[in-house]
């Protein structure tokens, strides 16, 4: 299985920089976890590909530019961009994003061959298909309603929570998982910044090292993501002196494959 994270910053010259403002991540070059950068990241092969994208939690930073994913490919569409989320989510996202203020109800349009968009709901708890992959959502810790994921192609096994706090029951999926390839989670603040960490309902290094104490998988490449870009060289600083085997900061633009 492959994924990556896409980038969403630019230096002053155009090119990509390491800074994590927006999340998509792609898996296997056809399913997105997140949309935040869908529009902006993904290069036209992949755009012709994607069809379906799994939404964590309606933050913008998770789904800004999925609308202007849809609108890109709207005439082009043979079948609809698929949006997975809990049921919840997808009627936050009818309320507050496609709702004919903010951008149009893509959900009711079609582009005379099929509906452009098309909401999928799933079940927190129990697996549901996503393209080739099998996908489980577990409720985290986070503000609004989110979901940590396990993903599995048959083969391999990835587990997936971005925003979230402390949490309980997604370590207890995912050590119920007879195997594990990779894990990715976040660290979004430098252990100074706890206490925001907390009312936002994010982790620090330091948190994060104490999650990773609920994993029972051992051997794993665990990649930090979700770093805020204004402290992103002090939170690699802080995650390396957790000293835990196989952390590292996840790079955008890199494609990571297990
Ligand atoms: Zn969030
Ligand atoms: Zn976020």
């Amino acid at each position: 299985m492959k994924i990556k994270l896409l980038p969403s910053t630019i230096d002053a010259v155009g090119h990509a920089s390491p800074e994590q403002r927006l999340s998509c991540f792609v898996v296997d070059g056809c399913v997105c976890i997140d949309a935040g950068s869908i529009a902006i990241g993904l290069g036209a092969e992949e755009s012709a590909r994607v069809r379906d994208v799994i939404v964590t939690h309606p933050h913008m930073d998770h789904v800004a530019t999925l609308p202007i994913f849809i609108d890109d490919l709207f005439s082009f569409l043979e079948e609809p961009v698929r949006v997975h989320a809990t049921a919840e989510v997808c009627e936050l996202l009818v309320r507050d994003v496609f709702n004919g203020t903010v951008y149009p109800p893509f959900q009711n349009f079609d582009n005379g061959r099929t509906r452009v968009m098309q909401f999928v709901p799933f079940e927190e708890g129990e697996q549901f298909p996503v393209a080739h992959l099998w996908v489980k959502a577990v409720a985290v810790s986070h503000i609004v309603p989110t979901v940590g994921l396990v993903l599995s192609d048959g083969e391999r096994t990835l587990a997936f929570s971005s925003d979230t706090a402390s949490t309980e029951e997604f370590w207890h999926v995912v050590n119920r998982e007879p195997r594990l390839d990779a894990l990715l989670i976040e660290a979004s603040f430098p252990n100074s910044l706890k206490k925001l960490a907390d009312v936002s309902g994010h982790l620090t290094p330091e948190a994060l090292g104490a999650e990773l104490r609920k994993l029972r998988h051992e051997d794993i490449d665990i990649l930090a993501m979700h770093l805020k870009p204004s402290f992103r060289r002090q939170l690699v600083e802080e995650l390396e002196a957790l000293k835990v085997p196989r952390l590292v900061a996840m790079e955008p633009g890199r494609e990571y494959e297990w």
